[in-house]
């Protein structure tokens, strides 16, 4: 009997190129939507992405309400007021526009809207989401305008538990959108911070996922590519923000990675999360800090791997060779070498370190480490990546 048994799952339709943005009418008409809740986040809502995306809206005369007060990091009162506005109302889907923030929150109102459990009820542990009223889910079109999360084509939505200080993953095979518009052109204004951040997420699902024990074939094989389109797009979306080609291959890999990490995370996610809980930084740019790191500890049991993926990237030297390609593409984006680079003033004393550590092997993602994340270890990357050795 073959050992080789798996579960896939592929997403969504998506509406790729630069432009497509018009078709906003025709995808909500495609998924039922006629009154829609438009969810963004405070910052863009004064941007002209979004002036020009509700014109479209206006020109096409679908009725519709905006709703922005979407922190990054979404928390639980973002979700009440949220469901407050999206059943004053009476609306009957979301168009979710934005960063994996606002992604992410337009998500989880289309689904919690209806529901009569907790959303805490829902996260993805096992297979939770079965209590779930599927009936009462609304329809989503999601619009990114960041190229990290890739939470367009995901069924999950991430949000902060404040009294545990810990991100959830909430859960349910109908919170992927029914179309997405993935329309690079919206994502020209990012600003450096933000696209060196978002692509380093991109990169580390990628990679994370590729490297996540599992027989997944074709998970490994959009993760390769994803990682590749980042060495290659990344530093040049950087650099000229408005090269539409770099945009839309990262537009790309964004929503790869998120494909590919159905096979698994690891321990960059599982200690970027309890840091993004306590200290709020930017999850990809979190990400980013820890990748080096972790990439060592799992040298042992990834290192044919990374070889192989590294012919493929045409990055010279192995392993070794990938693992210095890692350090130069954060040098160029300006990533922080070490934590303290990311959060200012930090102090952790030692019981603010294990608690991390703690938060951090009972993350969701752990599991997917291709090294065992025990306690000890997860000290120890904490560690390295407060010392930068
Ligand atoms: P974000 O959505 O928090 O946005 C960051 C900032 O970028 C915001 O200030 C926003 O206004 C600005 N911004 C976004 N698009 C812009 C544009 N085109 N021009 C100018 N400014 C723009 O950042 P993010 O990295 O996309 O998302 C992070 C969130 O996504 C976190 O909460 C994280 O936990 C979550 N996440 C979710 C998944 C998932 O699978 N659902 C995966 C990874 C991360």
């Amino acid at each position: 009997m073959s050992k080789l048994v798996s579960k896939w799952n592929y997403p969504t339709t998506v509406r790729f190129g630069a432009g497509r943005i018009s078709e906003l009418p025709d995808a909500l008409a495609a998924t039922g939507i006629k009154k829609p809740l438009f969810v963004t986040d405070p910052g863009l809502a004064k941007l002209p992405v979004v002036a020009s995306t509700l014109k479209i809206l206006d020109e096409a005369k679908v009725p519709y309400a905006v709703f922005s007060d979407v922190k990054p990091n979404p928390i639980e009162s973002n979700l009440t007021a949220g469901i407050a506005a999206f059943k004053k109302g009476k609306h009957d889907g979301v168009i979710a526009f934005g960063g994996g923030s606002a992604l992410d929150l337009g998500k989880l109102i289309a689904f919690q809207a209806g529901q009569t459990r907790p959303v805490w009820d829902f996260e993805d542990i096992g297979d939770w989401w079965t209590r779930a009223n599927t009936d009462a889910i609304a329809p989503i079109v999601a619009v990114p305008t960041t190229a990290g999360t890739g939470s367009e084509v995901g069924r999950a939505g991430v949000i902060t538990h404040e009294e545990s200080h810990t991100k959830k993953v909430i859960f349910h095979p109908k919170m992927l959108p029914g179309i997405v518009i993935a329309d690079p052109a919206l994502s020209v204004g990012m600003p450096a911070f933000i696209t060196a951040g978002t692509g380093m997420d991109a990169l580390a699902h990628c990679l994370e996922a590729y490297c996540a024990p599992g027989y997944h074939p074709m998970a490994d094989g959009i993760a390769v590519e994803g990682v590749r389109l980042v060495f290659e797009n990344l530093p040049k979306a950087y650099a000229n923000g408005k090269d539409l080609t770099a945009r839309a291959h990262m537009m790309s890999a964004a929503a790869m990675g998120a494909t590919a990490f159905q096979k698994g995370l690891g321990a960059i996610h599982s200690l970027s999360h309890p840091i993004g809980a306590l200290y709020d930084t930017h999850h990809g740019m979190t990400n980013a800090v820890f990748m080096p790191y972790v990439l060592a500890f799992n040298r042992d049991a990834i290192e044919g791997k990374i070889e192989r993926l590294a012919a493929y990237c045409g990055i010279k030297g192995g392993f070794d060779g990938f693992a210095k390609a890692i350090i130069k593409l954060r040098k160029e984006l300006k990533v922080p070498h070490t934590l303290d680079g990311l959060i200012k003033g930090l102090d952790m004393d030692k019981k603010r370190k294990a608690l991390i550590a703690d938060m951090a092997i009972v993350d969701p993602t752990a599991g997917g480490n291709p090294v065992k994340l025990t306690k000890k270890a997860a000290l120890s990357l904490l560690e390295n990546s407060l010392s930068g050795t």
